[in-house]
């Protein structure tokens, strides 16, 4: 695609550094990942409500919120599961450049996926958060019922079910919801970014 007449100004703008320091925090993302069920919306609420409290302004990204708005053109093959992350990814880059956290709740079911995201991103910006649910547990949440519907084929290419789930090899940080209450999940996520978006 022709990009030669295009001019970003980025560079003529207010720095990262300067915003960061305005708004008192250091821009951030908090990439959950994990089965649809393992607790990732449920969690991410909780933290954004109390990073609020401790003075964070957070946006919540989450799979719904975008596929229903700016990729409602996107769909499940893992063409557009890729497409899906790399725009947020996109997404994620202007909200840091401008000091805010970005709590991001996605499937992302394979680790080219989440390198992909890690990479566009950057490494020094990103936390992986992996939600280490059995599938089982999901399964028996399934609070949009959504694996019932996948097990009678009324939904297809559904993550864990009829399309795949690649277990990470060595995640940053694991939530277990599965025996943690949400409360617990959420601090443990708090206590690892403090120093990463604290200005002293
Ligand atoms: P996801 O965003 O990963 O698809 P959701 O947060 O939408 O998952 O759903 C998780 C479900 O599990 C919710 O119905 C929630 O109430 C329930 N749940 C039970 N215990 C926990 C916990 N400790 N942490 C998060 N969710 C939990």
């Amino acid at each position: 695609m022709e990009r030669k007449n295009i001019f970003p100004v980025f560079d003529r703008l207010t720095s990262r550094e300067d915003k960061e320091a305005l708004l008192k925090q250091r821009g951030l993302a908090i990439w959950m990942y994990g089965l649809s069920g393992s607790g990732k919306t449920t969690v991410a609420i909780e933290l954004e409500h109390k990073l609020f409290q401790k003075g964070f302004i957070c946006q919540l990204l989450d799979a719904d919120n975008v596929r229903t708005t700016i990729n409602n053109d996107l769909g499940f093959s893992l063409h557009d599961r890729e497409e899906n992350i790399r725009r947020v990814a996109e997404l994620n880059k202007l909200f840091i450049q401008n000091g805010v956290i970005v709590i991001n709740c996605f499937i992302s079911p394979t680790n080219s996926i989440r390198k992909m995201a890690a990479e566009i991103i950057g490494k020094k910006d990103f936390v992986e958060v992996f939600f280490n649910t059995p599938i089982e547990i999901c399964n028996q949440r399934d609070p949009k019922g959504l694996y019932k519907k996948a097990m009678t084929g009324d939904i297809e290419e559904f993550t864990g079910v009829s399309s795949p789930f690649e277990m990470p090899d060595n995640p940053e940080m694991e939530i277990r919801t599965d025996i943690s209450t949400v409360d617990e999940c959420a601090q443990k996520i708090i206590d690892h970014i403090l120093p990463k978006i604290e200005i002293k």
